[in-house]
């Protein structure tokens, strides 16, 4: 597949490698049921009429682009195009959330909600959520699939796997001590994501039952405290619809006495993926592709932030100085995946927290990093932890030394991505800079030599741009835009931030 898509161009050879997975799984389930995968090689809009031709093709199905991701709709637009020119009779489905997007508008009769509150109220009205259809279990026998065209991928892309990770463990530990590779938190396909599903919410009513999001760990270890089952939903190996009702039928199951409700509950975070996709499909709609960047994007408040690539090189690679934020970092780059809360620290920190750099930035290198990447997620998040849309107290900001020192007082989350850090005594983990010298000697690291100092203060920092978001804030209401849901496109301000004041090494 060419073209500028979402799901591939932009991603490390950790994402290509899952999604590579996840092709080989399906078409093993396919030669299961008498059929298999084929795999075009070039832009779809010239490889698919060859084929057509090819194989004298009348039938074609597709699952929609609900979101408007922009690739996504020229592609499918231009192929729709052409399957008409050729007589071919095409049937597309809507099935990446609960209820088709475009059903969510028609019952809201064209003014969708934008807060999570009244989207729920919106879901109330849409009547049962349909049930998952199960797949064939045979395809018609056809005696010359593999004399058609191209063979589907024979191996993964050329990632090293670590040797120690044994391929078919669903959830490798990733042992810093010993290997410094890259380890997916999760393997590729739907075999996986069935076992995932089994693991975290089949077999556990009444985690299942009980489950509140603001209680789960960001910095478990081995066990993960969420379901981590977002790399399956991004890429269909899971169905939003099957999820539903394997939360329904094991929260049934429990014998809690009280059981969670939406938005924390595991049913509410399936509601805040459609409320996501709603967003962006709602974003596309007002005006084409400008959800995922501040420009024309009607949820968007611009906000001036500073381009400083010292700062986002730094953040990227985990040498802020500030451990809790670099373990973050540091396990996106190795398993593809981070705890939400542990995405909120590090997205914050980056933008109205410390470093002012634009979310977008931020949003690209989760894009190319994630396994779970999605257009829609993502986007949302970004502008809710960038106060810039969707969550505007800004004045609340996530602290990168206290956040999580009451969940990890010892930093065990930090002593397994950080190894530099690990003989440092609890006290100074969060803040090692503040350890004695010959603290530092005796656990073998030297703050500014072995490990960064801070890039920026803190206490500093955030209070600045606190300042610097209400001058923005004000400056975007004297402009008359509306708070949110406006249908007017965004325009840029221009508020000056002061000059930063990065902390030298
Ligand atoms: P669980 O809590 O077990 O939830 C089950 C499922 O519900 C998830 O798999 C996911 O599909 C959905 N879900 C959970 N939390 C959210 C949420 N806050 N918003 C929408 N849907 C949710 N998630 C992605 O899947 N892709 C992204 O690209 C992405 N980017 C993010 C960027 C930032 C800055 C932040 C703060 C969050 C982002 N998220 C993204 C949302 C969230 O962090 C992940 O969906 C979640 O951590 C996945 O872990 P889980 O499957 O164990 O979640």
């Amino acid at each position: 597949m060419d073209g500028d898509s979402y799901q591939l161009l932009r991603c490390t050879a950790l994402r290509a490698n899952f999604l590579v997975e996840c092709l080989q799984d399906l078409d093993k389930s396919l030669r299961e049921s008498g059929s298999r995968l084929y795999v075009g090689k070039g832009d779809p809009i010239e490889v698919l009429p060859k084929l057509w031709d090819k194989w004298g093709v009348t039938h074609m199905t597709f699952e929609q682009d609900e979101t408007g991701e922009p690739y996504a709709k020229q592609r499918d637009e231009k192929v729709l195009e052409q399957a008409k020119k050729y007589g071919i009779k095409v049937e597309s489905f809507a099935s990446e959330t609960l209820h088709p997007l475009h059903k969510y508008t028609e019952v809201a009769k064209g003014s969708v909600p934008s807060t999570m509150g009244a989207f729920q109220t919106l879901f109330g009205k849409m009547g049962k959520v349909t049930k998952p259809t199960p797949a064939p279990k045979k395809y018609p026998p056809s005696d010359d699939h593999d004399s058609k065209i191209m063979l589907p991928p024979k191996s993964a892309t050329d990632l090293p796997w670590p040797r120690h990770v044994p391929k078919d463990e669903v959830t490798p530990h990733w042992d810093a001590a010993n290997c410094r590779g890259l380890a997916p938190i999760v393997r590729g396909g739907e075999v996986c994501a069935l076992a995932q599903l089994k693991k975290t919410v089949e077999e556990r009513p009444n985690f299942v039952a009980t489950y509140e999001k603001p209680m789960t760990s960001p910095v478990a270890t081995r066990e993960m405290s969420t379901t981590v089952l977002s790399p399956y939903m991004s890429l269909g190996c899971l169905s939003p619809r099957r999820l539903w009702y394997a939360i329904a039928e094991s929260s049934a199951r429990s014998s809690a006495t009280s059981k969670s409700k939406p938005p924390v509950s595991l049913h509410g975070q399936a509601l805040w993926r459609d409320f996501n996709h709603l967003m962006a499909h709602e974003a596309n709609r007002n005006q084409p592709g400008s959800w995922g960047q501040i420009d024309g994007n009607k949820f968007c408040r611009p906000i001036p932030w500073d381009d400083d690539k010292v700062l986002l090189s730094a953040w990227k690679e985990g040498r802020t100085g500030y451990p809790w934020i670099d373990a973050c970092m540091k396990q996106l780059e190795t398993e593809g995946w981070i705890h939400h809360l542990g995405r909120h620290a590090v997205a914050c920190f980056l933008t109205r927290g410390d470093l002012w750099q634009s979310w977008e930035k931020g949003a690209e290198h989760f894009e190319s990093r994630l396994l779970d990447a999605d257009y829609a997620l993502n986007g949302f998040n970004w502008l809710w932890l960038s106060c810039s849309g969707f969550f505007y107290q800004y004045f609340r900001c996530y602290s990168p030394v206290a956040f999580q020192k009451k969940n990890d007082p010892n930093g065990e989350y930090i002593r397994k991505w950080i190894p530099e850090l690990r003989e440092l005594p609890s006290k100074y983990i969060y803040e090692p800079w503040t350890a004695p010298a010959s603290i530092q000697e005796k656990a073998g690291v030297r703050i500014g030599r072995d490990y960064p100092k801070p890039i920026v203060d803190h206490a500093i920092e955030s209070k600045e741009n606190m300042s610097k978001m209400k001058m923005a804030y004000d400056q975007y209401k004297e402009l008359g835009e509306a708070d949110t849901g406006s249908s007017k496109p965004a325009a840029r301000t221009s508020v000056k931030s002061p000059a930063r004041k990065r902390q030298k090494n």
